[in-house]
């Protein structure tokens, strides 16, 4: 197993809640709701709450996922930089890892 990823184990796979689909990247689940299924707003596959398509991404933050998940806590964001940040001010003794949620890819940032 990669090292990357045993530092986390309970990475939260997205759902998409109409057709029970799952996706690793945000990207995908996102334009997967957005070209697959109509409508303006889908339900949350953690809290159920109807949510914009074009809010999906902020919402889906506020469940700690993100783009970039930190591995060694629930952090997530979608800037690349503001990961950098946290895992040199949080995790300053571990080696700069995060996970990035794009091709079910785990990998060195
Ligand atoms: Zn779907
Ligand atoms: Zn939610
Ligand atoms: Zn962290």
């Amino acid at each position: 197993m990669n090292a990357a990823v045993r530092g986390k184990v309970r990475q939260k796979l997205l759902k998409c809640t109409v057709c029970n689909q799952h996706f690793l990247a945000i990207s995908y689940y996102i334009q997967h709701i957005k070209t697959v299924h109509q409508g303006t707003t889908v339900s949350c596959c953690w809290c159920q709450k109807k949510i914009m398509k074009d809010n999906a991404a902020s919402h889906l933050l506020t469940h700690y996922i993100g783009t970039y998940e930190c591995l060694y806590c629930d952090y997530a964001c979608n800037i690349k930089q503001m990961m950098q940040r946290h895992l040199g001010n949080v995790h300053a003794s571990k080696p700069m890892f995060c996970s990035k949620r794009r091709e079910a890819m785990v990998g060195k940032c």
